[in-house]
């Protein structure tokens, strides 16, 4: 696991330094706060759709070096999806951080996710991890907020 350890920490801290798609949506279709008050992460997620595909998602707020990095991968991993695509990624992550889906055995559509599977041996990084994707969830359903607690 120590390579992927190395890789895990190369890029959490590249994507936390230079966040992609860290920014507002201008008439975002749906729009969503979600909180992790254990870190004080707070990540505002916006989605544009075009019929079904997510045509374009992009997220701001602050939060740890894990929730950002995180945020920005989610954002680069749904956008043009389907919003069924985008919830079936979203369900592996979460069975992924949580120690239901074997990345090495289960089939998945995760890729470069691949590397959160890294904070399983960080309990308390978990919920900094799925910030994003519940917060994007909650965007896709119509909710303005979410709490991981
Ligand atoms: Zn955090």
């Amino acid at each position: 696991m120590s390579e992927l350890n190395d890789l895990y920490q190369e890029t959490i801290l590249e994507h936390n330094k230079n966040p992609r798609n860290f920014r507002e949506i201008e008439g975002a279709d749906n729009e969503a706060d979600g909180r992790n008050p254990l870190c004080g992460d707070a990540l505002r997620v916006y989605v544009k759709m075009d019929g079904d595909t997510v045509s374009d998602v992009a997220f701001k707020g602050s939060g740890c070096a894990i929730s950002k990095a995180s945020a920005s991968m989610m954002t680069q991993a749904v956008r043009g999806k389907t919003k069924e695509e985008a919830e079936k990624i979203f369900d592996e992550f979460h069975k992924m951080v949580t120690g239901e889906l074997d990345i090495e055995t289960d089939e998945n559509h995760l890729g470069k996710l691949k590397i959160f599977a890294g904070v399983l041996e960080f309990p308390a990084r978990v919920k900094c991890a799925s910030l994003s994707w519940h917060t994007l969830n909650a965007a896709l359903h119509g909710e303005e907020e979410v709490s991981t607690e």
